[in-house]
């Protein structure tokens, strides 16, 4: 099965430039140390979805000339904010279409997704007469347990991001986990023989502003990289301690960082 993976954001939470920073990658200028938040979309002949939905969605998406009526909905790695504001662009598509946005995510994420956007449980909708398609449609998935879109089949897995449990997602011979700290041993296994892994590393080991419970760095992201023997190695949610230009040279062949709209063919 082919497929087309397009990276819509590669930066950390705070996005690159920082508001306010005047380091050397913030005021660079350069389009490859430009970094709007995580997220991917992937695109089948037969329809197309994203992971995760950042506060910059609509101007990721904006530029592309895609067909809505193709479009499966929204899987959650997890509900950072960085991860889940962007839940309320995709209203737009929904009132266009007169469909119900439908979210993966699993139970712990779920429960966060409806306590801060509660206002759009249909229930809910219904109490202030909004129009029916106007509201969420969610389909809880579980760790382990493969669940099929429109044909494909995904592995959502799981792994540790500080003291919450986050979901990575792995569909045929490519993984995506944008936030990890810890990958445990059962998810390892779930990412046998998995060619193509976009992974979260926020900075380099001589660059790092506090040791980050919560982020791999880059050096600890190469080497889970080499650990599951992917081919490639693409890394994302970086900070502005991560420039592209320079620090590219000192990663190994088979690892590059990601840049806002890299495309890449599976
Ligand atoms: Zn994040
Ligand atoms: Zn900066
Ligand atoms: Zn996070």
């Amino acid at each position: 099965m082919n497929f087309k993976v397009r990276v819509l954001g590669c930066g950390d939470s705070l996005g690159v430039p920082r508001l306010g920073c005047y380091c050397n990658v913030c005021s660079s200028g350069l389009d490859k140390n430009r970094r709007t938040r995580s997220s991917i979309a992937i695109f089948f002949d037969s329809g197309w979805f994203i992971i995760d939905a950042t506060p910059d969605l609509k101007n990721q998406l904006l530029p592309l000339k895609v067909d809505y009526n193709k479009f499966l909905g929204v899987l959650f790695s997890h509900p950072h904010a960085d991860h889940i504001l962007g839940i309320e662009d995709l209203r737009s598509i929904s009132l266009s279409l007169r469909k119900e946005l439908s979210i993966y995510a699993s139970h712990e994420t779920l429960i966060e997704i409806y306590s801060r956007f509660f206002y759009r449980v249909s229930y809910i909708r219904k109490k202030v007469n909004a129009l029916p398609w106007d509201t969420l449609n969610s389909i809880l998935i579980n760790h382990g347990e493969v669940f099929n879109l429109d044909g494909v089949n995904i592995v959502p897995f799981f792994a540790y991001h500080g003291d919450i449990k986050v979901t990575g997602f792995r569909i045929h011979d490519f993984a995506y986990l944008p936030d990890c700290k810890i990958l445990p041993d059962e998810s390892r296994i779930l990412l046998k023989n998995v060619q193509t892994l976009i992974l979260g590393a926020l900075w380099s080991k001589n660059k790092a502003e506090i040791m980050n419970p919560k982020h791999l760095t880059v050096e600890e992201a190469v080497e889970l990289g080499e650990e599951l023997k992917v081919e490639r190695l693409y890394l994302t949610h970086l900070s502005h301690k991560v420039d592209y230009y320079e620090d590219m040279k000192m990663l190994p062949n088979w690892v590059e960082f990601c840049y806002d709209g890299l495309e890449i063919e599976q």
